[in-house]
């Protein structure tokens, strides 16, 4: 199966990213390099997702190289770095669609 939705998605909000990924739901949340102090033993390069309740954090393009977890997870950081982020910028995205969401309805 191809990106064709995502790609969509992506052209539409302008973000550049740099992974192949095969979800057509996936909301693509842009890039994130972890802080120096915090890479470790992770991949110091993710595409971020969010995807019906769930972040993904992508470090390459084989389908099996990415981290997820479910949103409610990140919050209170009990993930990596990468996947706290992804939970940072879904909440964003989430508001964000439900003001616009609300607007509408008037
Ligand atoms: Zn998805």
């Amino acid at each position: 199966m191809t990106s064709d939705g995502a790609s969509r998605r992506r052209e539409f909000q302008g973000i550049d990213m740099q992974y192949t990924h095969d979800c057509d739901d996936c909301m693509p949340l842009g890039e994130f390099t972890p802080p120096l102090e915090r890479v470790g033993d992770l991949p110091d390069n993710y595409d971020l997702y969010y995807c019906h309740g769930v972040v993904v954090a992508r470090y390459g393009s084989d389908g099996p190289d990415y981290h997820s977890t479910d949103l409610v997870f990140t919050v209170g950081r009990k993930c990596n770095a990468a996947l706290a982020e992804a939970g940072i910028r879904a909440i964003r995205y989430i508001e964000a669609e439900l003001t616009r969401s609300r607007i509408g309805n008037k």
